[in-house]
């Protein structure tokens, strides 16, 4: 770093990240500030560096005045920010003692590596290419494995190994899997491990970005120089391909995936659906990416979530290391946050806050408190009782009708049963109300339902999953 800044200064800095990380949460902070880097103040400005131009517009449209908010408060006099580019070469020059200094423990594989800089920085062609911010959080040392995600991990590994003229062996690699399961995180892990560990030069691109460097090159003519470059890329990896928009994308999104397979390149590609179900693609992709090796992630099971809370907890505790959150509580959080890893890192960072803020040690009162409305994610989307009976019926092909009759055959009381527990776990619906809601039926028949559902869960992996894949298709109406 730059030894021009006075050490007061750079302790501010250290505090000004403590409050920008509590403000934005832990996710948010590592996406966009974990790179940024102080370059000096004066009279009234400060300076900072980062890594992308990509970073630097991102911060000062979103972030610009937080930034400056929370200088103001350790500093009043500063009224302004200035934020450039750094050149991997000038830092490389300029800091040759960096890996002594303290801050460097948090960063990146990629970081370390270009601030060494012996090599190409790591990430060079991921960067000058406008690659999506990556955060250095999600790697594989960080992702946890278990049944739902063994064959996605195993693909994804073998694809960030590989080097430069190993065999293709599948292409493209299309993960697919809901909200919230591992998909970024995967991809990304790809991406570090590739561009620090092998040979190749991996570029990530969300669909999102994939659109915008491609119509930026239209705008300023330059598709062909952009065409140029892709082709000087080894693995191609593109994050939420259902959000792929528009139909030159398309096209151009053809055209890209297809030269990049003839010329024996990697294609990495994640998406909410299998192929088949993304309506936006065009025949030759689908069967394209039909031809690759297709994987689904399941939703996490409960130990693999209490395995990431541990994981977290741990991470966490290097930048707050009185962050103490005790067994039972982790085990709480496992059962009961069901939904994706979204919510458990949610779940994690109010705890964290809690802690941080009120100075309160976490118990679980205090959890309970704070995960109500983490553990009903109905709360927010505002599911319908309508829309679990209508979804329920169609998963198990009985009519709504028979759902609300009085029939008690097998095939059509399991499937009650099921919409009753979703209408009590995924809406504020008191038990007398779903009950009216289910033909007239009395509250006690509800609750009869809702225990039921919930030990055979407790016991049935294939249930469970069954379960949770019917949360997620009412989350995503
Ligand atoms: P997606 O892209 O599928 O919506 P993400 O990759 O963003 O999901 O994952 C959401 C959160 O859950 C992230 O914080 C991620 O690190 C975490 N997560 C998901 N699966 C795992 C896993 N297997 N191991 C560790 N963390 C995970
Ligand atoms: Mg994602």
């Amino acid at each position: 770093m730059n030894t021009a800044i006075s050490s007061q200064d750079q302790e501010r800095w250290q505090r000004v990240k403590e409050r920008l990380r509590a403000e934005v949460g832990e996710d948010i902070f590592s996406s966009w500030f974990a790179r940024m880097e102080l370059e000096g103040a004066a009279s009234d400005t400060v300076r900072f560096s980062v890594p992308t131009k990509f970073l630097k517009s991102w911060i000062l449209s979103h972030y610009a005045e937080r930034v400056l908010a929370c200088w103001q408060a350790e500093d009043p006099i500063i009224c302004k920010i200035d934020l450039s580019v750094r050149s991997a070469v000038i830092r490389q020059v300029a800091t040759p003692s960096a890996n002594t200094e303290p801050a460097c423990q948090n960063r990146s594989v990629g970081d370390v590596h270009d601030m060494r800089g012996a090599t190409v920085p790591a990430l060079a062609a991921h960067e000058a290419l406008g690659g999506s911010p990556l955060d250095p959080r999600l790697n594989f040392d960080s992702f946890v494995v278990g049944r739902s995600n063994t064959l996605a991990h195993a693909a994804a590994r073998q694809v960030a190994i590989a080097r430069r003229g190993d065999p293709v062996m599948f292409n493209p690699l299309y993960i697919h899997a809901g909200v919230g399961l591992g998909k970024t995180h995967l991809l990304q892990a790809i991406t570090w491990a590739g561009n620090t560990l092998s040979d190749r030069k991996v570029l990530y691109l969300t669909a999102e970005r994939f659109i915008y460097i491609f119509v930026s090159a239209l705008r300023t003519h330059n598709a062909l120089a952009l065409k140029d470059s892709l082709r000087g890329i080894d693995v191609l990896v593109i994050d939420d391909l259902q959000f792929l928009q528009g139909k030159q994308t398309h096209a151009e999104f053809s055209h890209t995936l297809n030269s990049l397979i003839d010329a024996g390149r990697q294609v990495v590609i994640a998406a909410d659906h299998p192929p088949t179900e993304i309506e936006s693609l065009d025949e030759r992709v689908r069967s394209r990416l039909a031809g690759g090796l297709v994987v689904e992630m399941g939703s996490l099971g409960e130990e693999l979530r209490l395995e990431i809370l541990n994981a977290r907890v741990n991470a966490a505790r290097h930048h707050h290391p009185g962050f103490d959150v005790p067994a039972p509580v982790l085990t709480y959080i496992a059962k009961s946050v069901t939904h994706n890893g979204r919510d458990l890192e949610g779940a994690l960072n109010r705890l964290l806050a809690c802690s941080k803020l009120t100075g309160q040690p976490i118990t679980m009162d205090l959890a309970e408190r704070e995960m109500r409305d983490l553990i009903r994610p109905g709360d927010h989307k505002r599911v319908r009782i309508e829309d679990i009976q209508r979804i329920v019926a169609r998963h198990y092909n009985v009519s709504r009708g028979d759902l609300l009759s009085a029939r008690r055959t097998a095939n059509v009381v399991r499937p009650r049963q099921i919409a009753m527990y979703l209408a009590k776990t995924m809406t504020l619906r008191s038990l007398p109300e779903i009950g009216r809601r289910f033909g007239g039926r009395d509250h006690t028949t509800v609750l009869h339902a809702v225990r039921k559902i919930e030990h055979l869960v407790g016991n049935d992996q294939s249930l469970a999953d069954e379960i949770d894949s019917l949360k997620r298709q009412l989350q995503q109406e």
